[in-house]
């Protein structure tokens, strides 16, 4: 089978090491088919320019830009690279959200949300101060708004919040609660012929999970959804290509028969085999 890694930061991102081209050696070396690069843009940021606490934006995508276009070229034949970004938070702010898809063309761009509107990241909260119920309602709120966007292909991490509730509290909220703002979201993804993204970076930390679930990945497929990235959201070398073939037998369970990655933004079907 075809493994393809669909979630990956490189040293233009600020919270991780290594080279588009050491990510890539790793790539070829976990035997992936295709590695997309995906850094870090955080898009009500961008204004802060040098001030950014994560980096100036302006610089560090089109850098990533430009490494990533420079390693499809250097590894043709042997690794299909995808230029990617993380989008974050892209309904904060419109302008800033166009600057940040004016920086060059890509491949592929994941939309994320890691903070609500004028608060910090999830990463950040302390969930002994604050009612858990309503940051999530509120969460999936913003997700639904942000999945009306239309210039992005795969949703990341839907359960994102859930990876530092549970490493922080030692629990995992019931998002039975949520059943019905999740549909919405799987709705529009699925109305405008987005992804869902499953990302097995949880499979590895407290949550033990892929981000969103079995259970959800499964929701998705029930209600309509045909497009699926599976990706690691490695910020290392050590953790390009890991769980992807996990993260492809829930999509499998889930009945999906393919997982898809993007080229110039178009979907391409991969067939999940044994
Ligand atoms: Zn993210
Ligand atoms: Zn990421």
């Amino acid at each position: 089978m075809k493994l393809c890694d669909l979630h990956t930061h490189s040293n233009n991102s600020f919270d991780a090491q290594n080279t588009v081209e050491e990510m890539c050696e790793s790539a070829i070396k976990s035997g992936l088919y295709a590695v997309a690069i995906t850094d870090h843009c955080e898009a009500p940021m961008i204004g802060y320019g040098t001030k950014c606490e994560y980096g100036n934006f302006d610089e560090l995508i089109p850098k990533s830009i430009s490494d990533a276009f420079a390693a499809k070229k250097k590894y043709a034949g042997k690794l299909k690279v995808l230029c990617g970004i993380e989008l974050g938070e892209p309904m904060h702010d419109i302008e800033l959200t166009k600057r940040a898809l004016a920086y060059g063309a890509s491949d592929f761009t994941l939309a994320s949300v890691h903070n609500l509107k004028g608060m910090s990241d999830f990463y950040f909260i302390d969930y002994s101060k604050v009612n858990v119920d309503e940051i999530l309602k509120l969460y999936f709120d913003e997700l639904a708004e942000t999945a009306t966007f239309q210039h992005f292909d795969s949703l990341a991490h839907l359960t994102y919040p859930l990876r530092y509730i549970k490493a922080k509290t030692g629990k995992i909220p019931n998002l039975s609660a949520f059943k019905k703002q999740i549909d919405d979201i799987f709705k529009i993804l699925i109305k405008n012929n987005k992804a869902l993204e499953i990302n097995v970076s949880g499979l590895f930390k407290d949550l033990k999970s892929t981000l969103p679930g079995q259970e959800l990945v499964s929701r998705f497929k029930e209600l309509g959804g045909k497009y699926i990235t599976v990706g690691t959201d490695s910020h290392s070398v050590d953790f390009v290509g890991k769980g992807i073939r996990e993260g492809i037998e829930v999509a499998k369970k889930a009945g999906f028969s393919n997982f898809t990655i993007y080229e110039n933004h178009i979907p391409i079907l991969i067939p999940i085999s044994d």
